[in-house]
């Protein structure tokens, strides 16, 4: 049967691929919600084209990694060490990622900022470029080109440059600001317009939609229309598309032998005690510090808690793979991860020695990653699970506990900052994570709860995880493309 072609560009392919030799390369599979999604999705024949992770300045080695990703479905393209640098370290990194979750624009030394913008926004663009460059060597006619994320916001611009009549859909994978945030951006203008070019924009929510609309209606001075924005009677369509995760595969996971085994360990070591868990990378916008001020000032006014709950919090470390001879230009980020770490380290220090016993302590604080099992086992023996971002496009770990919890029952706490919070909202504990008291009331609220309205809040949540899969996110997105596409066709 003839399927459809389906061109995913990210600025990362779902592997990991290292060198073993001249010509030789091992490739791994990562299992991001983005892959599983669209390994899901049979009705599309999907190939995906992206930056491997690795600088490879040979052309023997460039032969031999795109021979070998291609058996996976991979397509490549090359950046040089600077280009990743100025564009993904730099532009995405610091200015469009901070910006997007309110953190504002760097602050630095204004002029050497100003300086280093205009080179980092020139070299986003150029890299832009080389991705629409493999794209467009790959494309065929019909196929439906989905260009993911924030890294790439000029891809739209540049493959409708290269075909007019390319199916081009766009998704942002974290929150799209309010206008007033996003027109602080010296490129402001410019981004809007490359967007602007797909067929049809994608968020995960309503709200970051309507941020969009606004942005585009007061920066650009276009019409807002209930089905996008209009400039000069083209639309480019705009919609909520809230993403989910490959449910099956977790819940399946409970049944393997070695997370069952996880499990029963947790159970023996905790004993007696509520677990409450929070699982973030180490960032700015989870809230982490937040979080643990809360549980300090819920143990504060709860004596009876004190040794009756224990907190695991799981910060993995995201910049550890570094290369040494970047490392100063990865300084700004690398300290303020360290002074992140050293924060959360003290409190935690603080907590654990004011409540702390001989033999237990409220806090278990991790600073690694977990691998698959050990995450399902923690989502699985979880009473409380505290989400507190201060700004999260979707937050996935809200939805991956829900997913372990249909024996258990836990209760969600969520931050009414996370995308999720329009889809768990219902079910979960929705709080304001910067209102500390809140957050400890609702700890509180959560260990006490009742059985059947544990049961009541579960049901909701867990029928939403199950029902509304990646796979299905993805579907949806590109049947929405495909007809979009078909409806201007009408129009003209
Ligand atoms: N995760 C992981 N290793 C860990 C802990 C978590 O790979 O040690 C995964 C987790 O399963 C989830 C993802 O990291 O799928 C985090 O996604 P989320 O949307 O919550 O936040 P993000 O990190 O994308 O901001």
């Amino acid at each position: 049967p003839f399927r459809q072609r389906l061109l995913v560009v990210a600025n990362r392919l779902p592997v990991s691929a290292v060198r073993r030799g001249e010509e030789t390369w091992s490739l791994e599979m990562s299992s991001g919600g983005l892959v599983s999604a669209l390994l899901g999705v049979k009705e599309f024949e999907a190939r995906w084209i992206g930056w491997a992770g690795v600088n490879v300045p040979d052309e023997v080695g460039q032969k031999a990694l795109t021979i070998a990703l291609a058996e996976k479905r991979c397509i490549p393209v090359f950046l040089d060490e600077e280009i990743v640098h100025q564009y993904y370290n730099g532009y995405c990194n610091n200015i469009l990622w901070p910006l997007f979750h309110y953190l504002g624009l760097p602050q630095e030394d204004r002029l050497a900022t100003t300086r280093s913008f205009q080179s980092q926004f020139a070299a986003y663009q150029k890299a832009n470029q080389m991705f629409a460059d493999v794209v467009s060597e790959h494309y065929e006619e019909g196929d439906v080109v989905w260009c993911h994320d924030y890294h790439l916001m000029f891809l739209p611009e540049c493959l409708k440059r290269y075909d007019r009549k390319m199916k081009v859909g766009w998704f942002l994978h974290t929150p799209f600001p309010s206008s007033e945030i996003h027109r602080t951006l010296p490129s402001r203008s410019e981004l809007l317009r490359a967007v602007l070019a797909a067929d049809l924009v994608g968020f995960h929510t309503y709200d970051y939609a309507r941020h969009f609309v606004s942005a585009c209606t007061r920066i650009l001075g276009l019409e807002g229309t209930p089905e996008g924005v209009e400039d000069q009677g083209r639309l480019t369509r705009v919609a909520a598309f809230p993403i989910g995760i490959d449910s099956d595969r977790f819940i399946r996971a409970l049944e393997l032998p070695q997370v069952q085994e996880n499990i029963k360990e947790l159970k023996e070591r905790f004993s007696g005690r509520k677990v409450m868990l929070g699982v973030d990378r180490l960032d700015m916008i989870k809230g982490i510090p937040q979080k643990i001020l809360a549980f300090e000032k819920f143990l504060e006014e709860n004596a009876y808690w004190r040794d009756k709950v224990v907190l695991l919090q799981i910060a993995v470390p995201t910049r550890t793979d570094v290369p040494e001879c970047r490392l100063l230009y990865m300084l700004d980020f690398i300290v303020s991860d360290q002074k992140l770490t050293s924060q959360v380290h003290e409190i935690v220090g603080r907590i654990n020695g004011r409540f702390g016993t001989l033999t237990a302590v409220p806090i278990h604080h991790l600073d690694r990653s977990l691998d698959f099992p050990a995450l399902c086992a923690l989502y699985a023996v979880t009473d409380v699970a505290l989400v507190t971002s201060l700004r999260d496009g979707m937050n996935l770990v809200s939805y991956e506990f829900v997913a372990c919890q249909d024996s258990k029952r836990g209760v969600l706490i969520l931050s009414e900052f996370a995308g999720a919070a329009q889809s768990l909202g219902a079910g979960a504990i929705l709080v304001n994570p910067w209102n500390i008291t809140e957050v400890a009331l609702a700890i509180g609220q959560a260990l006490n709860m009742t059985a059947e309205e544990r049961e009541k809040r579960h049901r909701h949540n867990f029928l939403h995880v199950t029902t509304h899969t990646a796979q299905e996110w993805a579907e949806t997105f590109v049947s929405e493309l495909n007809d979009t596409v078909v409806e201007a066709q009408q129009r003209i």
